[in-house]
């Protein structure tokens, strides 16, 4: 079958041929129809993030995906139910995190990531998987499915931020969105039920795709290269939720400037080693006497893929049209991983429904 892999000292994504696989034992034989791309893909193939499976010379990418059983192998599933997969997986033993169904919770020394760290992923025609990890999604997801894995993140970040302000009454108006990439506008969605008014950051001129669907959601676009982070309550407002998914380090902290009082800032952007200097003992006073908080988040599980669906199903139709703007079949795995100025989400397509 074919499938879409790096390869151990390799810094670019190929076609590949592999046997298909059989499931073991509780697994499932899923069909994959599509799997999209994101930033962490992009951190996998460069090695600045995740790792190889133990003993394989390659990796197959892919961690957002939407597929059909093919054969349910004697589990719950039936045939033709249409599935997404969750990403992280028991190392070995299941650990507890894995028992009490919290993996999304685990040290990341304690589980594998499918298409990440350790394990194999999706993008490839088939896929075996226990079928817990399955999580069975409406026909209507057969294309849209890949953006459930990244809206399940925003899920669970959102329910952990509004967590940490439910010990009183939070007043929430206004919202930040930090990045203008996928998951900084699919979250930027999710946001137009739940906020007044909403901003999303990003760095570039207009024309561009991102800022057009930005203004259509009825969000602002704001110009960190005119108003940097700490700037935007002076310029904008100050903001009762923060998300931040640029990866750039610097944010997290400017996010506490940005901040009104008692509000959330959550962070789910992955930088690499950035040194700079912090006005440390400035941020530390500002979080404490504005009861603000700041918590980052990673990963997501069944009950957040499940809110996933019901989130994306109340988005307008036009918006996935928007945000999907490649689709590719897995021979153009070249073209799939260039970038180009019009892009924002991309998409490989192995089969359909
Ligand atoms: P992208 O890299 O596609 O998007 C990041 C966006 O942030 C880009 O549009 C980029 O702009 C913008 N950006 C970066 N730096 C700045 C800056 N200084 N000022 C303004 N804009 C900036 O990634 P994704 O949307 O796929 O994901 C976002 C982040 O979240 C990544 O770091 C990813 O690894 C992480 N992630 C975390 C998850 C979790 O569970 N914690 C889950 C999924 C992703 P431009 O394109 O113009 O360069």
């Amino acid at each position: 079958m074919k499938a879409i892999a790096v390869e151990r000292g390799d810094s670019r994504p190929r076609l590949i041929d592999k046997p298909r696989p059989d499931p073991d034992p509780g697994d499932a034989l899923v069909r994959t129809l599509r799997v999209g791309i994101d930033g962490t893909d992009l951190e996998v193939i460069e090695g600045t993030h995740g790792g190889f499976p133990a003993g394989s010379d390659h990796q197959v990418l892919g961690h957002e995906a939407v597929g059909v059983v093919e054969d349910p192998n004697g589990t719950a599933l039936e045939a033709g139910q249409l599935v997404v997969p969750t990403v992280r997986r028991p190392p070995g033993d299941a650990t507890e995190y894995f028992r009490r169904g919290e993996p999304d919770m685990a040290p990341p020394e304690e589980c594998l990531e499918r298409g990440i760290d350790g394990a194999h992923g999706y993008m490839a025609e088939y896929f075996t998987s226990p079928a817990t990890y399955l999580v069975p999604v409406p026909d209507a997801f057969a294309t849209t499915g890949v953006l459930i894995e990244p809206m399940s993140n925003t899920e669970k970040a959102l329910e952990h931020a509004y967590a940490s302000r439910s010990a009183f009454e939070w007043q929430r108006d206004a919202a930040l969105v930090l990045g203008n990439g996928p998951l900084g506008l699919l979250t930027l969605a999710r946001l137009q039920s739940e906020f007044e008014r909403t901003y999303c950051l990003g760095r570039r001129d207009r024309p561009d795709p991102t800022i057009d669907l930005i203004e259509r959601l009825g969000a602002t676009y704001v110009d960190s290269r005119e108003t940097p982070v700490a700037d935007v309550p002076a310029v904008y407002e100050p903001m009762d939720l923060v998300y931040e998914a640029t990866g750039y380090a610097r944010h997290a902290f400017d996010t506490i400037d940005a901040l009104d009082q008692n509000g959330v800032g959550v962070l789910l952007g992955l930088p690499g080693d950035d040194e700079f200097d912090v006005a440390g003992g400035r941020l530390h006073r500002r979080l404490v006497l504005g009861n603000r908080a700041i918590i980052g988040s990673v990963n997501s599980h069944i009950d957040h893929f499940d809110a996933a669906c019901e989130s994306l199903a109340a988005l307008p139709d036009w918006f996935s049209d928007e945000l999907i703007t490649d689709t590719f079949e897995p021979a153009a795995v070249d073209d799939a991983f260039s970038t180009a100025p019009d892009r924002i989400k991309t998409v490989i397509e192995f089969d359909s429904r």
